[in-house]
């Protein structure tokens, strides 16, 4: 059964057929070559009109899927497949490629895989091992190759076809083998819609001041860069398509996810990662990325590549970007070095710059042969890559029993009964409320997604470690303790991400550890109603974008999208959810904002950047300058003249400096060595008396994270032109009897304690909402999102 709830939306039951029709091998290519002249197979610029990687060409998506249907129809190695809509509506694509006597036999593999991913379904313990090594004999390699995840990272979607075109066409013996002993899961992006996002906007600023920048607007309509931190709580579409129809369904082995880093450092990262790794990979997972990591590295420097580097930069701390991680399979991510999109650029060697874990300038175990600097070129680039994946395929096929004995191992150590003293599972007690907060609900789809069998008992939700993907809730079920990990000089060495992914906290939803078995009785699933959003009514509400794409934005929007109801709902249950709309610095700077809306949110960005947006001459005149001065000005007027501006995290210390608030910064100007939050879960206790916090509990969560820590600036030290102090109230502080870390990394904790996470300021009519933390981070954290949409609710 497969089930997935969308916030906001009345919930139901659901059960939906684990894979759709659309999912099982079509097989037309190989009938028709039985009774076809062996057909012509087309080259990549036969369609496209190029060869993928020259300077200053890219593809459509149309043209992609058009060059992949050529190959599907040219080719028996080749089955391509849409398995589902991306959000914009692009057709959302995979092409499985293998010699054409496996691919009349994918069925047989996928159950192979399925078995050895649960050694359960084997049969009694004694007897696993022996069938496990005769599926073993016989099951393949699954390699999946993830492309364009990142849309400005163009060199992968190009190269997507040429990796198809020379397993399709190519006689070699080394193809042969890769086509035999593996069965290749392509896909050429895992965000179609951004691939077109990206074309267009290159090819309008082609030949003028603006070739090779980035597009103003996010590349995945709501996540941007983001995209790629959604593989535990699968809140868009690309992300569950990947997880329900190409994960769930093969286990890879093998993830190669390729991806593009800045210009000025390593030519190429591949695995090992760099410390630390999150304690609930498996061993073997380690092991296997940092032999194929390894061997791919040290391959390409005996073929005379340079700048390379390993166990550096990219950490192994989250599932945020590793699915595969918790799912018995090698995420073997790779990162080139970018150009100005298709633009070549000339990097000079004294440009290079060091990066965690290695200089460019210099040879070490980390990093080398020396790249000199030079030109680099978008085919450099698909070069990198091409050779990266071949010689990644190459592994896979030769060590083809070695991977599929360790994907074994993988999962009979995950099924293994657990002894006395070790941790037996998790219960969730009790049962929800049936109208109210979703989010016990929402842990259970997000779980079962995950792969996670979830038991309904009497006492509530329980999840037991011996099952093949425990360790995936475990990770979402504990809190993270970061390392305290510091360089020669003392100072923190920066997370490659954020140190906290404890859905748990982020959901609101206690989860009792057990230590040994517990009795309990089944009894069937209930799924309940809960009403989220737009309960309270709400006036027409404006959220601030900014040229300069922000993430936070993107999320926000997204969040408003998830819990809008529909018209005939509305009607039913008489609310007034109001207007939704963006506002953009032009509409800002030209004022009158009152007559229009009755709350304005600003989304987290650095103050500059919302200030001042593009500066003259980075991009077209029509995107530059901020909201500016008489931005600033409309938007006190919009306050004083009874609106809501409602600003999140860095956006708060925009209306602190800009409307003269009375409140400081404790954390503005302290040095990392001192106070450091990258990205954690703190603990934070409410006035549950003030309506921002209606139908809060008196203690919950922050999401914290380049955030503000405010403090009332007393009467004596105040400047002139200050609100005074009793404009202010606290809704939300630290605690200041105990630490406020809960999950992840806190350096400095006695530097807030006590101090202010969320406040109310009145100016004139109206009032401004100062978050010091993101109450709707990455739409996971569902424990604060009645704080956000109470302070834009005009019920207040
Ligand atoms: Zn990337």
């Amino acid at each position: 059964m497969r089930t997935r709830i969308n916030i906001g939306f009345i919930l139901i039951a659901l059960t939906l057929p684990l894979f759709s029709s659309s999912t099982n091998a079509r097989l037309n290519c190989q009938t028709n070559a039985q009774v076809l002249a062996p057909a012509h197979i087309p080259a990549p610029q036969e369609i496209l009109g190029f060869v993928p990687g020259e300077d200053r060409k890219l593809a459509s998506w149309s043209q992609v899927i058009h060059y992949f249907e050529e190959l599907d129809k040219a080719s028996d190695r080749v089955n391509f497949e849409t398995l589902g809509n991306s959000t914009m509506g692009q057709p959302f694509v995979m092409a499985t490629i293998s010699a054409p006597e496996n691919l009349a036999r994918l069925d047989e593999y996928k159950k192979i895989q399925e078995l050895l991913a649960d050694p359960r379904k084997l049969g009694p313990p004694g007897v696993r091992d022996r069938k496990a090594s005769e599926l073993i004999k016989r099951g393949k390699t699954i390699v999946l190759i993830t492309c364009g995840i990142h849309s400005t990272e163009v060199g992968s979607y190009l190269s997507s076809m040429l990796i198809a075109h020379r397993l399709a066409s190519s006689n070699e013996p080394e193809i042969q083998n890769i086509l035999q002993n593996t069965i290749v899961l392509l896909v050429p992006s895992l965000n179609p819609d951004g691939v077109d996002i990206v074309k267009n906007w290159y090819d309008k600023t082609l030949g003028t001041p603006y070739e090779g920048t980035d597009p103003p607007e996010l590349y995945h309509k709501y996540t941007g860069h983001d995209n790629n931190r959604d593989w535990y709580a699968f809140t868009q579409v690309e992300t569950q398509i990947t997880v329900d129809k190409i994960h769930n369904v093969w286990h890879p082995q093998i993830v190669h996810d390729i991806h593009q880093q800045g210009e000025y450092g390593a030519r190429l990262f591949l695995p090992p990662y760099m410390p630390p790794v999150e304690p609930n990979v498996p061993k073997q997972i380690v092991a296997g990325y940092t032999e194929l990591g390894n061997y791919m590295a040290r391959e390409m420097r005996a073929a005379g590549f340079t700048g390379l580097t390993t166990n550096s930069t990219y950490d192994a701390w989250t599932p945020a970007r590793a699915y595969s991680h918790y799912h018995g399979g090698v995420r073997i991510l790779s990162e080139t070095a970018s150009c100005k999109i298709a633009t070549p650029i000339t990097v000079k060697f004294a440009e290079l710059k060091k990066d965690e874990g290695y200089d460019p300038k210099k040879e070490s175990a980390t990093y080398g042969p020396l790249w000199h600097g030079g030109e680099w070129h978008l085919r450099d680039i698909t070069n990198y890559m091409t050779t990266a994946a071949f010689l990644l395929l190459r592994h896979a096929s030769n060590n083809r029993r070695e991977w599929l004995s360790r994907f074994y191992e993988i999962g009979k150590e995950a099924v293994r009964p657990r002894k006395q003293g070790e941790l037996w599972g998790f219960l969730l007690p009790g049962a929800p409320a049936t109208r109210g907060f979703p989010s016990y609900y929402s842990l259970r789809a997000t779980l079962e997604q995950g792969g996670t069998e979830v038991i309904q008992t009497k006492q509530g939700l329980l999840i037991e470690m011996s099952q093949p993907y425990g360790s995936f809730a475990k990770t979402l079920m504990q809190r993270q303790i970061y390392p305290d990990l510091r360089d020669a000089s003392g100072h923190p060495v920066s997370p490659y991400d954020v140190t906290a992914h404890s859905l748990t906290l982020l959901y609101n939803v206690e989860a009792k550890p057990l230590y040994a078995p517990i009795n309990y009785q089944r009894v069937p699933s209930i799924w309940l109603g809960g009403l989220f959003g737009c309960s309270h009514g709400y006036g027409d509400i404006a959220l601030y974008k900014s040229h300069v794409p922000s993430m936070d934005e993107g999320w926000t929007r997204w969040l408003w999208h998830e819990t809008e109801l529909p018209s005939s709902d509305n009607a039913k249950e008489n609310l007034h959810c109001g207007k939704r709309s963006s506002l953009d610095d032009a509409e800002a700077r030209a004022g009158n904002l009152r007559t229009k809306y009755s709350s304005i949110v600003i989304p987290d960005q650095l103050p500059p950047t919302i200030r001042d947006g593009y500066k003259a001459g980075e991009m077209p005149p029509e995107y530059t300058g901020g909201l500016g001065q008489a931005g600033v000005k409309a938007l006190r007027e919009f306050v004083e003249q009874g609106g809501t501006l409602v600003c999140l995290n860095r956006a708060s210390s925009f209306a602190i400096e800009q409307f003269k608030l009375p409140l400081r910064d404790v954390v503005a100007k302290v040095s990392e060595k001192e106070f450091f939050v990258p990205g954690s879960i703190l603990r934070i206790e409410l006035d549950t008396t003030s309506p921002i916090a209606r139908g809060m509990p008196k203690e919950s969560i922050a999401w914290v994270e380049d955030s503000p820590v405010f403090e009332v600036i007393p009467e004596s030290r105040r400047s002139a032109g200050e609100l005074s102090a009793e404009n202010v109230r606290v809704i939300a502080r630290y605690p200041a009897d105990k630490n406020p870390l809960l999950s992840g990394w806190l350096l400095g904790e006695n530097r807030i304690r006590g101090k202010a996470a969320l406040v109310e300021v009145t100016l004139g009519k109206g009032r401004i909402i100062l978050f010091g933390f993101r109450p709707q981070y990455r739409g996971q954290s569902l424990a604060t999102y009645p704080l956000f949409f109470n302070a834009i609710s005009n019920g207040n």
